[in-house]
């Protein structure tokens, strides 16, 4: 059995910060950076491992159960961990593809996890409290994960990365879909600030919303974090129809994107995020001179 030093040999960290130079029009008044956490490792989503981490950095689970939809980077991440660190792991997952399993499903599968398909209206009972009682009371020793690993805890995982930036940030640009990668950059920014009293501008945490969502994405934000924070904000003006929802400018967007770039984007986060941040600087929405960082979550194993 490898011990999770070993596994963790196997992780790129910290995560390369990386100069950004589109040709992009209003890039030439800001500086960007890219935080490459798709860089962590080739197979795990750098984002779920993140939010991961302080889950395998406590007492190490003798059995984890979790949740996802079919092309989850959460269960891929969580299933390749487990199956690297011997634990077992029941994964839940949304629909039944016993006919067609998804590339992710049959990572899964070639990792030994168990698989459970339930039904629409039972996976929506995923956050319910009888329903997660009645699980935990079929899998005794077994820790319950959320869908997409979002949980408080995973907030510490995510503020590593902040903690990795050694350049003065302005602006930390993000994804939201569950909330806490946002809530953990929040929450780190605003660490850094009251520890640091004298700068004159406080970096501030935009999260571009990857679902419509406005009002809900909020509130998941503000459940996570363990204060109010007023140093972010969600824009939502580029979830391009929905959740996975890829409109043919968006797909022609990212084709480009990789055929030009040094590294590559998928529609679903990351191509939203960084067509967002070019529609932003066209609008000017950033100050002259502003350091930006992105941040690459990477699930480049969704788009299969
Ligand atoms: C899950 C995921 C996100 C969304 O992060 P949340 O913490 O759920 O808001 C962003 N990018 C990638 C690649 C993901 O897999």
């Amino acid at each position: 059995m490898k011990s999770l030093d070993v596994f963790r040999h196997a992780l790129t960290l910290p995560s390369p910060l990386v100069p950004f130079e589109p040709d992009w029009p209003g890039a030439e008044k800001v500086s960007l950076y890219v935080k490459r956490d798709d860089a962590i490792h080739p197979v795990m989503s750098g984002n779920k491992w993140r939010k991961l981490s302080p889950v395998f950095k406590r007492d190490i689970p003798r059995e984890i159960v979790s949740f996802g939809g079919g092309y989850s980077n959460h269960l891929h991440a969580l299933g390749y961990a487990c199956h690297q660190l011997n634990i077992p792991l029941t994964a839940v997952i949304r629909g039944n593809y016993t006919a067609n399993p998804t590339p992710m499903i049959v990572d899964l599968m070639r990792w030994g996890i168990r698989i459970c398909y339930v039904d629409r209206d039972t996976y929506k009972k995923r956050h319910d409290s009888h329903y997660l009682s009645e699980l935990q009371q079929r899998y005794p020793d077994a820790l319950l994960i959320p869908e997409g690993g979002s949980q408080q805890i995973a907030l510490e995982g995510v503020s590593e990365l902040v903690r990795e930036i050694d350049i003065h940030v302005d602006h930390l640009i993000a994804p939201v879909a569950s909330g806490a990668t946002l809530a953990g950059i929040a929450a780190a920014l605003n660490a850094q600030t009251l520890s640091s009293p004298l700068q004159p501008n406080p970096a501030s945490a935009i999260g571009i919303g990857v679902l419509k969502g406005e009002g809900y994405l909020e509130s998941l934000v503000e459940n996570l974090l363990p204060i109010t924070l007023d140093n972010w904000h969600i824009q939502h003006e580029y979830h391009m129809g929905g959740y996975a929802k890829v409109p043919h400018a968006l797909r022609e967007f990212c084709q480009q994107f990789n055929e030009t770039m040094p590294f590559s984007i998928e529609p679903v986060y990351s191509g939203k995020v960084f067509w967002a941040v070019k529609d932003m600087l066209a609008k000017s929405t950033f100050e002259p001179g502003a350091q930006i960082v992105i941040l690459h979550t990477g699930g480049l194993q969704g788009a299969r």
